[in-house]
């Protein structure tokens, strides 16, 4: 940098980074990836810390159920979902541990409109 610049425009390369789920399917990673934000502590929807004392995502009230008929539905979280005409977010198993966003008092999921 003797040129007289008054900086190094010199672009910044970043090694490649090995790819920990090479050869691995869409589904295959996201499994992968929430599994290593469980060991963690970490809940894989709202990323928020897991507290499995208070039970699972299955006996949470912010647990809804998106139904779109045709026997077809998906659970879902309430912190999770962005978009009020078309509710989206990540897909919910009921047997996650509960994170720190969890509300007692669960009868059955609610259901939101697709
Ligand atoms: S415990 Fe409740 S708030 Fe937390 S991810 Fe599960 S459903 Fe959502």
């Amino acid at each position: 940098m003797d040129d007289g610049a008054l900086f190094d425009a010199t672009p910044y390369e970043a090694p490649p980074q090995p790819d920990p789920y090479e050869g691995m399917g869409q589904d295959a990673r996201r499994t992968a990836r929430r599994r290593e934000l469980l060991e963690q502590g970490i809940h894989p929807i709202t990323k928020r810390p897991t507290r499995p004392d208070l039970g699972t995502c299955g006996d949470c009230a912010n647990l809804v159920v998106k139904d779109i008929g045709r026997k077809r539905h998906w659970f879902k979280c309430d912190l999770a979902l962005s978009g009020d005409v078309y509710p989206t977010g990540p897909d919910v198993r009921k047997s996650y541990p509960a994170c720190t966003g969890f509300k007692a008092g669960a009868d059955a999921p609610r259901e939101v409109t697709p």
